[in-house]
């Protein structure tokens, strides 16, 4: 049975019934503080899940990033590349360290960082002696940006990068996990992410070193000294005992729910991928997309309908669907910004915002659900 009042997200928590015993524990144990047994917990599980030295876990994705730039010493004189179609949690630290962001395209083999407009930027950046401090790479929807291509064309400059895994945690690229391949990796567990703590996220990366000290930034920067002595600039970053425990009943189950988001995917696919005008977000060879969305473009002049008419036909039906995100570089807060396309005249992430869109595709989405979504579009496009 179908309860047709019932709001579909485009993606909702979705909880393993272990998340209580975490909590439970830190209850025991009377760890109620940003720190305790389920934040090592956590950070040790997220490491070894994805094969890498450490982790350190803060209260957002966002804070992440910002402290990722702290490490590699970003500040007002400097610039920093960014991904320009992703969502603004990616670029805002930029604005808080004060320094310029210089946005980039994507492409349309996996509608991630075109490298080819990062080649363009960086080789004109290291003309006029202004090179990025780092550069941020984005994985959308869940899918591996070209990280071989793109770290290549990084290190050919010796620029750091940072991989903004956000959306993409517990996909591959080459059999290695996403969010592995920069000097840092960032992760989400906001509400709506493919595992979610409620709130909360993490940096990930090789050096223990810079992990540390990033643990350090993210406890206000106080000094070894029994007063509080504090030299440089801080943050209350460090995640929650408890919201940790939520963390790690959710970890459990990632590779389930990436199972559950592919089949999402596959009835989507099943039920779209031949309408002319039609076309989903690529898996490029060798990776795996957790499909944490499952997005496509929707060409109107083919298909006769648009991203926006089926947006506001499940609206009214109670449905969320949402377009592509909004690039940055078309964004308010960075008019002005410095912006290279994927070719001169051919804006990738233009195209994909003005046809994308976003389909509901939470793990805990029932069939029935999926078919009511499907049985709308259809009625859309045969009108
Ligand atoms: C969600 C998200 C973030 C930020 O994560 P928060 O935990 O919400 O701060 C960063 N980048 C991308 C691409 C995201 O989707």
């Amino acid at each position: 049975m179908t309860d047709k009042n019932k709001r579909i997200f485009l993606s909702s928590p979705h909880m393993s019934g272990n998340e209580q015993k975490y909590i439970q524990e830190a209850f025991d144990l009377n760890w109620i503080a940003p720190l305790g047994n389920n934040v090592d917990g956590l950070e040790k599980e997220l490491a070894d899940y994805n094969a890498i030295n450490g982790a350190a876990v803060v209260t957002s994705g966002t804070a992440a990033i910002h402290l990722a730039l702290r490490l590699l010493e970003v500040s007002a004189e400097d610039t920093v590349f960014c991904s320009s179609l992703t969502f603004v949690a990616s670029a805002n630290p930029i604005l808080y360290q004060g320094a310029t962001p210089v946005l980039i395209d994507s492409e349309m083999d996996t509608w991630n960082m075109s490298p080819v407009a990062l080649e363009r930027g960086l080789a004109e950046a290291q003309a006029d002696g202004s090179l990025p401090k780092t550069v941020i790479i984005v994985n959308l929807y869940g899918q591996s940006a070209k990280m071989d291509e793109l770290v290549a064309i990084c290190d050919s400059y010796g620029v750091p990068v940072i991989e903004d895994a956000a959306e993409s945690l517990g996909s591959t690229y080459k059999g290695q996990k996403s969010g592995t391949f920069g000097k840092f990796g960032i992760f989400s567990f906001n509400g709506n992410k493919i595992i979610t703590s409620s709130g909360g996220g993490a940096l990930i990366s090789d050096d223990e070193e810079a992990l540390a000290k990033s643990r350090f930034l993210a406890t206000q920067a106080r000094d070894q000294a029994v007063h509080y002595q504090h030299s440089e600039i801080g943050y209350n970053y460090r995640m929650s005992n408890i919201v940790a425990g939520i963390g790690r009943g959710q970890l459990e189950v990632l590779d389930e729910r990436v199972g559950q988001r592919k089949a999402v995917f596959e009835r989507y696919y099943q039920a779209f991928a031949y309408v002319p005008g039609i076309k989903f977000q690529p898996e490029l060879a060798d990776t795996m997309s957790n499909r944490w969305l499952t997005a496509l473009t929707i060409d109107p002049e083919v298909a006769g309908v648009s991203n926006h008419d089926i947006i506001d036909r499940l609206a009214e039906e109670n449905i969320e669907a949402r377009p592509v995100w909004k690039p940055m570089h078309l964004q308010p807060l960075f008019d002005g910004v410095k912006y290279y396309a994927h070719e001169e005249g051919n804006s990738v992430s233009d195209y994909l915002f003005e046809y994308g869109l976003c389909l509901p595709s939470g793990s805990n989405m029932s069939v029935e659900e999926q078919e009511r979504v499907i049985g709308i579009i259809n009625e859309v496009l045969n009108k």
